[in-house]
């Protein structure tokens, strides 16, 4: 099958543009990774299972895709304009911990909630504190390119004399002077030329315990830095796509070009992409603003917002049932309407199973459903190649799971399409829903009250001496690898040893 062109928005360009790899068929996606203080939150979950979509999508394309998403481990302060403590080192002090052990704890809850929402893990996870190296090398650069000066032990970017070539902003649009002119009085401010300045690299004060020698004098390096260092590591001085969360695109993205562009004289990536903010009643959601839910409070249910628990796999569908760039609102009301649409098409899945084509039939070839069936296909597609339209996929799943519904129900009329066209249909449901938008069936029912359901079977069955059915439980239940335990005490069930 012949796919659409990829088109992806480009914030750089502000508009879709045809995706075409630097060399195909390799591509290189960076996407900046979570700052690892606390657990993930449902505004972390969107970009994330976004640029998962994205890959699954491009591989079916045919693309072989190198995701780097970095763990920031150290650097990030408080106020993203640069100021204030660094947010691990202060959870270290509110938790009693190293800030080590804060960053692992995070680290593998963060690994363990992308893995439930069925988020292909990235080819490379590059630490921040793994790359002091390469950072320290990079803050060297931009300063034998004369943009950026030793002041007190700190490296700062000189941003007057970036922002006078009139590069600065080229994503958003926005420079530094709106954005700080409420920060001019803050401590350490002094130190820099002009406020606007951001830090490469910033000098420890004797109490701070993440540090690292430099030429500068012990001191760790800033959030920015760690993105532009390690994009060139591992995907080069120019790569394909750069992507984040809509709350990255000023000032972090803006910093990382500025930082790029002054020590490499180039972009550092073709095409960016930003995923839009999650709102709750129509306000931004995260943790600095108080009401973050953890995806683990949404697994377990256990919030005060929350009217009950809901699954991974309904998260990823609620946030698939919207495309990326568009504003998104959570409620319990939006999170039930998404497990039904979930369940429905795990449901149309189901069917698949026990559904074949009807050559024998005595129901005629009807164009009209043909065509029905071979657009809903084609537009599914249509919508993916348009800058990853998941509003619009799942809209044509439906329409093509009634199809399935309506063949379940009366098989004969599968004849309606051609051979091609009722293979064409099944095999892509299950594609696009499984291979390209990554949800999976979950389990929902308990185990052990389905095998305690079938002992009240057998029960009823001793108890009218059918010893056929008797023996049928027990056979199947055992091809199960389960035995059941007639004992005087009762009939209980054990795991086969
Ligand atoms: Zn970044």
């Amino acid at each position: 099958m012949q796919l659409p062109q990829l088109k992806l928005y480009n914030t750089l360009s502000r508009k879709k543009e045809a995706f075409s790899p630097i060399e195909p068929p390799f591509v290189g996606l960076y996407v900046c990774g979570p700052t690892v203080y606390g657990h993930a939150h449902l505004g972390h979950a969107r970009p994330y299972i976004t640029f998962d979509v994205l890959i699954r999508y491009l591989s079916e394309l045919g693309y072989k895709v190198r995701y780097v998403r970095n763990i920031t481990d150290v650097g990030h302060l408080q106020n993203d304009a640069d100021e204030g403590e660094d947010k691990i080192a202060k959870q270290a002090k509110l938790e009693r911990l190293e800030p080590m052990e804060v960053v692992q704890t995070y680290t593998n809850s963060f690994r363990a909630d992308m893995l439930a929402v069925n988020n292909i893990p990235p080819s490379i996870e590059p630490v921040a504190t793994g790359h002091i190296v390469e950072q320290i090398a990079l803050t060297q650069q931009i300063l034998d390119k004369g943009y950026a000066y030793v002041s007190n032990g700190s490296v700062y970017f000189d941003y007057q004399k970036y922002a006078e070539d009139g590069k600065f902003g080229l994503l958003s649009g926005r420079v530094f002077d709106d954005a700080l002119a409420g920060h001019r009085e803050l401590d350490g401010q002094s130190e820099k030329r002009n406020p606007q300045d951001f830090a490469l690299w910033k000098k420890a004060l004797p109490e701070h315990i993440m540090r690292w020698p430099s030429p500068w004098g012990d001191g760790f390096p800033g959030w920015h830095l760690e993105c532009s260092a390690m994009s060139v590591k591992y995907l080069g001085k120019t790569f394909d796509i750069h992507g984040g969360g809509l709350d990255l695109l000023f000032p972090h993205h803006e910093c990382e070009i500025a930082q790029h562009t002054a020590a490499e004289g180039n972009m550092p990536a073709n095409t960016w992409m930003h995923v839009n903010m999650l709102t709750m009643n129509g306000q931004k959601m995260g943790k600095s603003l108080g009401n973050a839910i953890s995806l683990k409070q949404f697994f377990s249910g256990d919030h005060p917002l929350l009217a009950e628990a809901y699954t991974p796999m309904t998260i990823r569908y609620f946030i698939l049932q919207a495309q990326y760039r568009s504003t998104l609102d959570f409620s319990n009301e939006a999170l039930q309407a998404a497990r039904k649409g979930y369940r429905r098409l795990m449901n149309g899945l189901r069917a698949l199973h026990g559904l074949t084509y009807a050559a024998e039939s005595e129901v005629a070839f009807n164009q009209k459903a043909e065509d029905e069936v071979l657009k809903l296909v084609a537009d599914s597609y249509e919508a993916l190649s348009d800058d990853l339209n998941t509003a619009i996929v799942i809209a044509n799943l439906f329409g093509m799971l009634k199809k399935i519904n309506q063949y379940q129900l009366k098989p004969a009329e599968t004849a309606q399409l051609s051979a091609e066209t009722f293979e064409l249909l099944t095999t892509q449901y299950r594609k696009i829903i499984v291979d390209i938008l990554g949800l999976i069936e979950e389990d929902k029912a308990d185990t052990g009250e389905l095998i305690s359901t079938i002992l009240d079977f057998y029960k009823e069955a001793k108890e009218a001496k059918d010893y056929a059915k008797i023996d049928a439980i027990r056979a199947k239940l055992k091809a199960q690898g389960i035995a059941v335990k007639d004992m005087k005490t009762g009939i209980t069930w054990a795991w086969e040893e």
